[in-house]
């Protein structure tokens, strides 16, 4: 079997589990597909570390794209943005330019956008971008358990009245900045939760990690708040299903050629191939459950 082949097979099966399609129509679709049970979206056009200036262009024109046609269709959907998409990799400025661009466009058709947090380096310049563009609640910003600053970071944000999308972390980071454990991780990410809880009214518990969930379901019973959940397509989305039963619930949906390190990435957090078959099963089951089965 040639390269080519491998690829097309990986693309078929795996990375279609994560990802709607290589195009806006695939991402307005399925969002709708998860519409129709309750859970709202949050579309993202792959691709990461543009350095050109043609391909970060080109992202804020999708974006805009994005937002127009999920206002024309009726699509309830945020949107994440990358900030290595939109020019981080050129100077920080451009970052912010186009940042701020989409938040004008979205704030005029009604849509959040939402800041995707990447490498360690870059988490600096994105916070400080988000805080100086924080416009009432149309925004937010995705904060990583893993990265030993977080709890500092959360703090800024919610003393600015932020939103925030609480992760665990997808990428491989540096033992001096980051919690080099699934154990020491989960436990912050505990810790920060509890602090959410306790100080903030804007969060999302974006985790797949049933304990943390039945955690946030716990301390709500103290807090009282509206809290929302947020998961990945194709994983455990059975579970969200169930959760938009009694909170409101958002799936994150990938869309674009750019398929490779998203899969990546999910492909190490899986482990093994027992998880990723039983994600295709789930896969299947949004559409049993859309039409009644
Ligand atoms: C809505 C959303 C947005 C995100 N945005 C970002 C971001 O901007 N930046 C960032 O760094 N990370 C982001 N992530 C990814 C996140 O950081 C984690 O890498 C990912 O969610 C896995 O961690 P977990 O909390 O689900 O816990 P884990 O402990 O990794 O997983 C809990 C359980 O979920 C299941 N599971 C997890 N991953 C898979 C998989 N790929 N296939 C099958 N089963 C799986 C397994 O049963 C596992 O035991 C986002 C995640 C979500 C849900």
């Amino acid at each position: 079997m040639n390269y080519m082949c491998l690829n097309t097979i990986f693309e078929k099966t795996f990375a279609g589990t994560w990802i709607a399609g290589p195009n806006i129509e695939d991402a307005i679709s399925e969002a709708r597909k998860f519409n129709a049970v309750k859970i709202k979206s949050i579309i993202n056009y792959l691709g990461e570390e543009f350095d050109k200036v043609e391909n970060v262009d080109n992202a804020v024109e999708i974006y805009i794209a994005v937002i127009k046609e999920i206002r024309k269709r009726h699509i309830d959907s945020d949107i994440s943005v990358k900030p290595t998409q939109l020019g981080m990799l050129i100077n920080e400025k451009v970052f912010e330019a186009n940042y701020r661009k989409i938040l004008r466009v979205a704030k005029n058709y009604r849509i959040f956008i939402w800041l995707d947090m990447e490498n360690a380096k870059y988490v600096g310049a994105t916070i400080k971008a988000y805080l100086k563009g924080i416009n009432g609640k149309n925004s937010g910003i995705c904060i990583q358990a893993y990265l030993k600053r977080s709890m500092d970071d959360i703090k800024k944000i919610v003393a600015k009245k932020g939103t925030i999308r609480l992760v665990k972390g997808a990428y491989v980071e540096n033992r001096d900045i980051s919690y080099n454990s699934w154990e020491k991780t989960t436990e912050n990410y505990r810790r920060l939760l509890l602090y959410l809880f306790e100080k903030s009214n804007n969060f999302t518990i974006a985790t797949h990690d049933l304990q943390l969930i039945k955690y946030a379901e716990h301390l709500n019973e103290k807090y009282n708040k509206t809290i929302n959940f947020a998961m990945l397509k194709g994983i455990k989305n059975r579970t969200l299903t169930l959760l938009a039963k009694k909170y409101p619930a958002y799936v994150y949906i990938p869309f674009g050629t750019a398929w490779l390190q998203y899969s990546i990435r999910r492909l190490r957090e899986a482990g093994h191939l027992k998880l990723i078959f039983k994600s295709l099963l789930e896969n299947q089951s949004i559409e049993k459950q859309k039409n009644g089965a």
